[in-house]
């Protein structure tokens, strides 16, 4: 394959956890990472815009996508479908770009296995109250959606162990520090430097 020089990381967390307002500010702080838009089958929550929060697609033109290839993974959550966009991502990473996939832990499995080299990260609540709060917080759902999806948030978590890496969003401001400096640390990694500076590591090992 060829030498990929942005590194793909995979953030997974139960809905309520806060994942995407971490993404959204550490997108604002570091010109090198962008995330990948999904494709979903689900419907548009008020606020969404299409092609900026998914891809809002019918089954029929999820199932024709499925055909042809066109997905790095893909898993249904909730009764809805989800899918990643192989060649986007490949494209990005080639230029350099950190990728990040908001994905389950069923789309994380399918990834890892093709791409081992992804750094995954896991992000959890401070507490289950806290959690329940921020899900009421939203206020778009019924109760019994919200109890639907704290059952589905405890199943989850139980995948926390298959990550490399564990974020408490308990302190937004802490939890966005840790994931930016994550991404800074990663991005000083040898093989990566090699990379980028094939020129200047060539230049320093010449004799005068
Ligand atoms: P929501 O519908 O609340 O935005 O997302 C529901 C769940 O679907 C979240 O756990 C989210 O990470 C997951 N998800 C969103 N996009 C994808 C995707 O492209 N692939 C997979 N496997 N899961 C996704």
């Amino acid at each position: 394959m060829t030498q990929l020089a942005g590194t793909l990381y995979i953030l997974s967390a139960p809905s309520g956890a806060g994942k995407t307002s971490l993404v959204k500010a550490l997108l604002q702080q570091d010109e090198h990472v962008v995330v990948s838009v999904s494709h979903t089958t689900r419907a548009m929550r008020p606020g969404e815009i299409d092609g900026v929060d998914y891809n809002f697609v019918t089954m029929d033109a999820f199932n024709a996508l499925i055909e042809q290839g066109q997905f790095l993974e893909y898993a249904e959550v909730f009764g809805n479908k989800y899918g990643t966009s192989q060649q986007w991502v490949k494209e990005q990473l080639v230029a350099g770009r950190d990728v990040i996939l908001e994905i389950d832990w069923q789309g994380a499995e399918q990834v890892c296995r093709l791409m081992p080299e992804a750094v995954t990260v896991f992000i959890l609540p401070p507490s289950r109250s806290a959690l329940r709060e921020r899900l009421n917080a939203r206020g778009q759902d019924s109760a019994d959606v919200i109890d639907g999806r704290m059952a589905a948030a405890t199943s989850e978590m139980s995948h926390y162990p298959e990550y490399d890496y564990l974020l408490i969003n308990d302190d937004f401001d802490t939890a966005l520090a840790q994931l930016a400096s994550l991404f800074r640390a990663r991005r000083l990694r040898q093989s990566a430097q090699q990379t980028r500076h094939v020129e200047l590591l060539q230049q320093l090992l010449s004799e005068d």
